[in-house]
């Protein structure tokens, strides 16, 4: 079978290889058999592993649905009810954290930072100090929409001298860049097949600390589908998911995990680095400026300023793009138009040149003026 190869630029779903796509053609199975437990019990352990997770003290618990849930199982489900989640916000994403507070009457505390800037370390020191009430300290690693990294290893040192816990949104780093669970003072984080491991939309995981998830047990149950102690419990009792898992979507999950231990964390790091690194170099070349400098960047997610040129157009751009196997993605940081090229998925810098032949032809055909100009 020859299924077209297309190079998604987007920030997820990520190109695919062809074994991970077939890999859902499988015969018929009831999830509630043995053999399909057995499945999911070793994808566990390996979405685990690549976290570098000791399984004595930290568990991965599976979810149905794209990454938003895992944000909303965490919130809801890790809050005891006398106490505070705080946000530290400087993206869309943990934006949306703070709407999932909202919408569950959470007590929290917003703090607010412009979307280039990372947190005051005396200043998050202060507040929790100041809020001993303070818990569940939520944040996100990248923030996808502007690239931005946040410094987790540092947060969570601090929220665990103030006795908290650290829940961040991984779900644009997960099996992208290398990451530590303990070492990088995280209590949870989360993912989703579509992103880092390169799988399929529609399974997501959290992997957080099993002391921290059997203390749940007692916290106010918010929600019935997306309760995280739920869920694991029905996985430690029974070993499987409390409702009807995706069955294909995790046999793409299990090829992709296979090729990510074949590949390597760091090999795999290595190829995303220079993926962005060959973006990053051929924008430079055409005039373009990214949203932020190059030192706050996780290295994955490249945010361009609109030109200023009457002739841009960005959906015409994509159009051209797009008919020639190549996705771009637009996205509005601040006051300012942006468009992405992210570096996640199957791809390497031959996919990079080949989309900047295609993409340059395009400004062209537009008659934007090259180098790109801007006021
Ligand atoms: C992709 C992404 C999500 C999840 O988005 P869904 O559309 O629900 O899959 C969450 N957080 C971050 C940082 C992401 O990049």
């Amino acid at each position: 079978m020859k299924i077209q190869r297309n190079i998604l630029l987007n920030p997820g779903p990520a190109t695919t290889t062809d074994t991970v796509k077939l890999a859902q053609l499988v015969p018929d199975i009831c999830p509630r058999e043995k053999e399909f437990a057995e499945l999911l019990s070793a994808l566990r352990q390996d979405l685990l592993k690549i976290v570098h997770g000791d399984p004595e003290k930290y568990t991965c618990v599976l979810f149905c649905g794209s990454g938003t849930l895992n944000m909303d199982v965490c919130l809801n489900s890790l809050l005891p009810a006398d106490k505070k989640i705080l946000i530290i916000n400087n993206g869309t994403y943990s934006s949306r954290g703070v709407e999932i507070c909202q919408y569950y009457n959470l007590p929290f505390i917003e703090m607010r930072l412009p979307f280039d800037e990372i947190v005051d370390f005396a200043e998050l020191e202060k507040l929790l100090q100041e809020n001993p009430d303070i818990y569940l300290v939520y944040t996100t690693h990248q923030e996808t929409v502007s690239g931005l990294l946040n410094p987790i290893r540092e947060i969570g040192a601090l929220v665990h001298k103030y006795q908290g816990i650290l829940v961040v949104d991984t779900t644009s780093t997960y099996a992208l860049l290398p990451l530590d669970i303990e070492q990088d003072n995280i209590d949870f984080c989360m993912a989703s097949a579509q992103k880092g491991i390169q799988a399929m939309t529609g399974l997501s995981y959290i992997i957080g600390s099993i002391a921290e998830i059997e203390a749940s047990r007692h916290y106010p149950k918010r929600s019935y589908y997306c309760n995280l102690y739920l869920q694991y419990d029905f996985f430690k009792k029974n070993g499987e998911m409390h409702f009807t898992p995706p069955v294909q979507t995790i046999y793409a999950a299990k090829q992709a995990l296979q090729e990510y231990f074949a590949e390597g964390e760091t090999a795999k790091y290595h190829r995303h680095l220079r993926v962005h690194e060959t973006i990053l170099a051929n924008l430079a070349r055409l005039g373009f400026k990214t949203i932020l400098p190059k030192e706050k960047q996780a290295g994955l997610v490249a945010a361009v300023k609109y030109p200023d040129d009457e002739n841009w157009d960005f959906f015409k751009i994509h159009d051209y793009c797009y008919q020639r196997g190549f996705t771009i993605y637009p996205g509005r940081i601040a006051a300012t138009n942006s468009f992405r090229l992210c570096s996640l998925g199957a791809i390497d810098v031959i996919d990079i040149e080949n989309f900047f032949v295609v993409f340059e032809a395009a400004l062209r055909y537009y008659q934007v003026s090259l180098p790109i100009r801007y006021n």
